[in-house]
């Protein structure tokens, strides 16, 4: 946003350290600097203030300081975003507090009937589920960073995972919402109502928001009965187009207790298996795709282990699969997930390489990645696709390593923006999107101002110079910077 010169203010750090309890703010450099870098390792910014808040009362005592002295906020979680929004710029152009809300973590009120929980913002999404299985419930979004990850960050990402197939975004998940507004205004629809027509929905905006409007405190989370009947397998298969064609007769068989449909490519299997200690090969044989499919049923007698073989011999024979498994315990269950959610960190520790969350209709995916390739091929020679991720949401990781035996981050600098943008333009001629689940953050802003809706993003300019006209809250995120406020 276009942002009128903010003079340096110390007076007004003062004023955010006068707001909070002692022992809640540091400018200590050790304190700030675990806050600094994001997950990725690529993004380090600068902050002159650590701001540890502990109830909404203090969130907006500290916010209107902020907004008396036009200084920057930046909300953080548990910092596992994979978009660069969760640390503040390099050297940003105004004081800068980040704002980590992992303090905030109580559960306010879980109700098995109503089927709601209401959990502060920095409360952990594994802290979250085993609450809610406590009480024979279940908080149905998941993914890899779990042990870390909040639920302000979820809200704040419209986080997706790997039961979205099933049980939809964080958008679908959210019943209430409460949060505080750049001037400090508390926003109090923390309510777990099932429906609400009383005007604009407020939360919506946040939910997505990345931290640009406004900071999240707490939520209600719609929940589900807890599975008790559960089924994990794995399949191999030659080809994008026959993986399609196990979900379509998995749905045939067993309907909406398909949980999951992840993808992992056969290099991908190979990277995990040798970077990250005490992985397994599921399967004989080398298969240039895998699909790990769970199946889940809050009926105990349902038989999802039968179905589940049954849908994998059909698709044997039907030669649309060339082998297959399904777990015969948690533990066997516990190793093929394992196999699929440390694939993110077996692809950091081989090195850099360009990470995206694209999406298209889930039947256009095999037309997309063949395109994807051949362009790919084409213009960067060498460059080596690692594509997985949510199949059965058309949602793919289609991140790309360099070309073997290159200096992998010289590569990336010279050449990765352009296979980004090649790659987002043939997203674009298949009408999907440049992030389904990670959020733009800055990694995608000038790919999301070159490829958005216009009129979309209009009316996003308009919404954040109305609720936030100095720009105090998570500067430079979403929209790219020096862009006019409203054009
Ligand atoms: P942070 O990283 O701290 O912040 C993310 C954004 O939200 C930032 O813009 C930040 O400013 C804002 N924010 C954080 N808290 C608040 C708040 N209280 N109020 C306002 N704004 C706030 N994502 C998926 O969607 N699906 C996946 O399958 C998935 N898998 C992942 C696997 C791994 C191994 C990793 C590292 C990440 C993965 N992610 C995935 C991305 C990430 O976990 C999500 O984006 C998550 O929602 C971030 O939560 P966080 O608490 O770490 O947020």
């Amino acid at each position: 946003m276009a942002h009128r010169p903010a003079p340096r203010a110390p007076l007004g750090l003062a004023a955010i350290v006068a707001a909070l309890p002692p022992g809640a703010t540091s400018d200590r450099p050790e304190d700030l600097a675990p806050h600094l870098t994001d997950w990725r390792g690529e993004t380090t910014g600068h902050a002159d203030l650590l701001a540890r808040p502990g109830s909404t009362a203090e969130v907006v005592a500290l916010v209107r300081a902020a907004a008396a002295h036009r200084i920057a906020l930046v909300p953080q979680g548990g910092n596992t975003g994979l978009a660069g929004g969760s640390v503040p710029a390099p050297r940003p152009d105004r004081p800068t507090v980040l704002v980590s809300l992992l303090r905030m973590n109580r559960v306010r009120a879980l109700d098995p009937a109503g089927l709601s929980i209401t959990v502060e913002a920095g409360a952990i999404l594994a802290d979250v589920h085993a609450a809610c299985e406590a009480l024979g419930t279940a908080f149905p979004l998941s993914l890899g960073a779990k042990g870390s990850a909040t639920i302000g960050g979820l809200v704040s990402t419209n986080a997706g995972g790997t039961q979205v197939l099933r049980h939809g975004t964080m958008r679908g998940l959210v019943l209430g919402l409460e949060a505080v507004l750049p001037d400090g205004t508390l926003l109090d629809q923390l309510r777990p109502l099932r429906k609400d027509s009383t005007g604009y929905d407020m939360k919506q905006l946040l939910i997505g928001a990345e931290g640009t409007l406004g900071i999240v405190t707490a939520a209600s989370l719609r929940l589900v009965p807890a599975p008790k009947a559960r089924a994990v397998g794995w399949a191999g298969t030659g080809s994008l187009a026959a993986a399609l064609q196990l979900l379509a007769r998995l749905r045939r068989a067993v309907g909406e207790r398909i949980e999951s449909f992840e993808l992992v490519p056969g290099d991908g299997l190979a990277l995990t298996l040798a970077e990250i200690p005490g992985t397994m090969a599921p399967l004989q044989g080398a298969h240039a795709w895998h699909c790990l499919v769970e199946l889940a049923d809050a009926d105990a007698g349902a038989d999802l282990e039968a179905a589940l073989l049954a849908c994998f011999e059909a698709a044997l024979e039907a030669e649309e699969i060339g082998d297959a498994t399904v777990a015969r315990s948690a533990a066997q269950a516990a190793a093929l997930w394992r196999l699929r959610e440390e694939l993110p960190e077996a692809e950091r520790r081989d090195g850099p390489s360009l990470k995206n969350d694209v999406a298209v209709a889930v039947a256009d995916v095999p037309a997309f990645d063949a395109a994807a390739r051949a362009a790919i091929a084409a213009e960067f020679p060498g460059a080596r696709p690692l594509v997985f991720g949510h199949l059965g949401d058309g949602n793919l990781h289609w991140n790309l390593r360099p070309p073997a035996d290159t200096d992998r981050k010289a590569w990336l600098q010279s050449h990765g923006e352009a296979a980004r943008r090649r790659l987002h333009d043939i997203v674009a001629r298949f009408a999907g999107t440049i992030s389904a689940e990670h959020g733009i953050g800055t990694l995608k802003a000038a790919e999301f101002a070159r490829l958005g809706d216009p009129g979309k993003i209009r009316a996003m300019r308009a919404i954040k110079a109305a609720l936030d006209p100095e720009g105090i809250m998570n500067p430079g995120k979403l929209f790219l910077e020096g862009a006019p406020a409203e054009s």
